[in-house]
């Protein structure tokens, strides 16, 4: 893995200064690869690449992605509590994500709206951000999108052909997965899929409108139809590159060849992560990450969500409560402590029960912290140091069992109980030292590495305060039937976006 890009120049960054000293840890990850938990171990002592799988921007994120990415976002963090200095690498689709019809996404979007690719691309990329920012997840350290990388595609394509181990139909291009199979004998090791079984299905299961040898084998260029709108030039065609093959040029570019982490739902297993290794493998001969993490999917009431018969819910419905799922809206902190509850490699399942007990939890688990914030030590030692030292960290380092947010949320509240238990007694038996320390380490662990905000502190949150009172200051002018003022307020508002209804129910605002 390279810190720099600088073309061919391979920099010695192991050489490059680790701005925070490394801690103690005895880290383990589920490897998807080889189905096995293992100790973690950098391939540069000290550094870590890690790429994660990012949204196709034609559409809102939904709750499953938001999930994903929140997921990846606390490993990011713990990464970078633990003093590594991590380079995270998350991609934005905007080119190349077939549909079943074999439509690209994006041009689809763009076609039914009437909108350039890029105009779809870029307001659901706005839109994504903003979802991010609200759930609080820091932004990766490079966010590259596939339509900015089409020449390392094309050379990409290009170093499989010479390989032989793709060929071009038609001026496409696809990824010969039979010979590639029975090359390295790999095809198929992280879906766990077997390479016989796969090689089993013959020419006859193809359509016949198929140019492929094989039904495994994957477009990695394809030969834009004439009224596709997003279209490069290539040796082999006009036309546009497959999706897999972004993120195999992606985290190459900026991650080099070999790197630590990939990451990603656990829907992209197969065919999007299989077919990353195989052109990886295909182009340079290397396995693209040592570790494959991914995430679980979510259920609501016990059953798959589902569009078609209603069983969903979106990230805004949750946060109003618009939705015949939930009593009530609950807040990004609230969602985001919900999802902590429950391991990433595991299945969540939302129901309303649930979300109420975690709102009471996250509330329970701040008023905690403040309990811990306003106490004050006594000079010199005090009876509890250690053990209030001990818990913390420990608490913390529960997340060394491949990020068990959920151990580590329980051992903390353990922690919040002998805080409770404390603040009720009125007794203070805590050195101010240590009682320094274990602030720290509950900051560390709750804001720093699960991400959560104290209540009020999250951009909506602050944001329905300030609205509430501009709404109330409109109402009191006009019950002084001061018009001017109630007027004055609704026209300043309507000029940032942010549209008012009054209504029986009282008034209701929204950002237009
Ligand atoms: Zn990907």
């Amino acid at each position: 893995m390279r810190f720099f890009f600088t073309g061919e120049e391979h920099h010695n960054y192991s050489l490059l200064p680790i701005f925070a000293a490394m801690k103690a840890h005895n880290l383990h990850v589920q490897n998807s690869l080889t189905r096995r938990k293992e100790k973690f171990e950098p391939l540069e002592e000290g550094y870590i690449g890690m790429y994660v799988c990012g949204p196709t921007v034609y559409d809102d994120v939904h709750l499953g992605n938001c999930r994903t990415f929140s997921s990846f976002d606390m490993i990011y963090r713990y990464l970078v509590y633990l003093g590594y200095r991590v380079r995270y690498v998350r991609n934005i689709t905007d080119v190349g994500h077939l549909l079943d019809d074999g439509e690209d996404r994006m041009s689809k979007g763009a076609r039914l709206a009437q909108l350039e690719p890029m105009e779809v691309a870029h307001k659901y990329a706005e839109r994504f951000h903003d979802m991010m920012r609200k759930f609080n997840l820091h932004t990766p350290s490079i966010e590259p999108r596939a339509s900015g990388h089409i020449p390392e595609q094309i050379q990409m394509v290009q170093d499989i052909l010479n390989n032989g181990l793709a060929y071009v139909v038609n001026g496409s291009v696809y990824f010969d997965t039979v010979k590639f199979a029975k090359e390295q004998k790999t095809y198929g090791q992280l879906s766990g899929r077997k390479i016989d079984e796969l090689l089993s299905s013959t020419r006859d299961d193809l359509k016949n409108q198929d140019e492929k040898r094989h039904p495994s084998d994957f477009a990695i260029w394809m030969k834009a139809k004439p009224d596709h709108i997003m279209r490069w030039s290539s040796p082999w065609s006009e036309g546009f590159p497959g999706w897999h093959l972004e993120c195999s040029a992606m985290s190459t570019k900026y991650l080099g060849k070999h790197f630590d982490i990939h990451g990603g739902g656990n829907d992209l297993k197969f065919p999007h992560h299989e077919n990353e290794v195989a052109q990886n493998m295909g182009s340079c001969g290397c396995t693209p990450a040592k570790y494959w993490l991914h995430t679980n999917m979510l259920l609501m009431n016990g059953k798959k969500m589902s569009k078609s018969d209603g069983n969903t819910i979106s990230p805004e419905e949750l946060f109003s409560g618009d939705s015949q799922h939930v009593t009530q809206g609950y807040s990004p902190d609230t969602v985001r402590f919900f999802m902590l509850q429950t391991h990433y490699g595991s299945t969540m399942d939302i129901t309303n029960d649930a979300l109420l007990a975690a709102e009471k939890g996250y509330h329970r688990l701040m008023e905690g912290i403040k309990r811990l914030e306003g106490m004050k030590g006594i000079e010199g030692a005090g009876e509890l140091d250690e053990t209030w030292i001990n818990m913390t960290h420990n608490a913390i380092h529960e997340m060394d069992d491949d990020f068990n947010a959920p151990k580590s949320l329980a051992a903390f509240f353990e922690f919040i109980t002998a805080v409770n238990t404390q603040y009720n007694n009125g007794e203070n038996t805590i050195g101010q030292v240590a009682l320094k320390e274990v602030i720290e380490n509950a900051h560390a662990l709750v804001f720093d590495i699960f991400g959560l905000r104290p209540p009020g502190d999250s951009s909506t949150t602050s944001m329905d305060g300030v609205m509430e009172l501009i709404i109330d200051i409109r109402q009191q002018a006009r019950e002084d039937k001061n018009w001017t003022i109630s007027d004055t307020i609704r026209d300043r508002l309507a000029a940032l976006n942010i549209e008012i209804k009054d209504g029986k129910d009282g008034t209701e605002w929204r950002v237009k």
